[in-house]
């Protein structure tokens, strides 16, 4: 499947510099940066610096490289947060919207990290 990946969306312009971000952590292959409206104490996005558009588009086609590294750096952030569960903190939530009803609004691949206070359940109900 061809995946149509819009060069102007808002992540794409941050990492290129041309809009700025509230970085909170760099990798090779990944840009970490606060929400500019956080929902939680903690509220970080990573983004690949690939041009992915969604979950299933990074999973499927980006290098084993990017994978780790992106994988790796959500991990960096959950302990340099202190959200670890198993190393004392409180825990958190990742989230990855994806598509239309996923309700994703950039349309370049990210993972919300969510913590700092109880999140309540995952969904809502209908
Ligand atoms: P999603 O609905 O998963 O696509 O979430 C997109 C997120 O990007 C939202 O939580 C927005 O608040 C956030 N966002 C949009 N523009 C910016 C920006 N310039 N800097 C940081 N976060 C942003």
């Amino acid at each position: 499947m061809a995946y149509n990946y819009d060069p102007q969306n808002i992540f794409a312009r941050i990492l290129r510099g041309e809009i700025p971000c509230s970085k909170v952590h760099e990798t090779p292959h990944a840009l970490a940066f606060n929400d500019i409206r956080p929902q939680a104490p903690h509220h970080v996005l990573v983004i690949p610096k690939g041009s992915y558009v969604n979950a299933d588009h990074f999973a499927l086609e980006a290098t084993d490289a990017e994978i780790v590294d992106f994988t790796r750096c959500i991990g960096h952030i959950c302990k340099s947060l202190g959200l670890q569960p198993g190393a004392g903190g409180q825990g958190y939530r990742l989230i990855a919207n994806s598509g239309e009803d996923g309700v994703q609004e950039v349309p370049h691949y990210h993972v919300h990290i969510l913590g700092g206070r109880v999140l309540g359940r995952m969904l809502q109900k209908n």
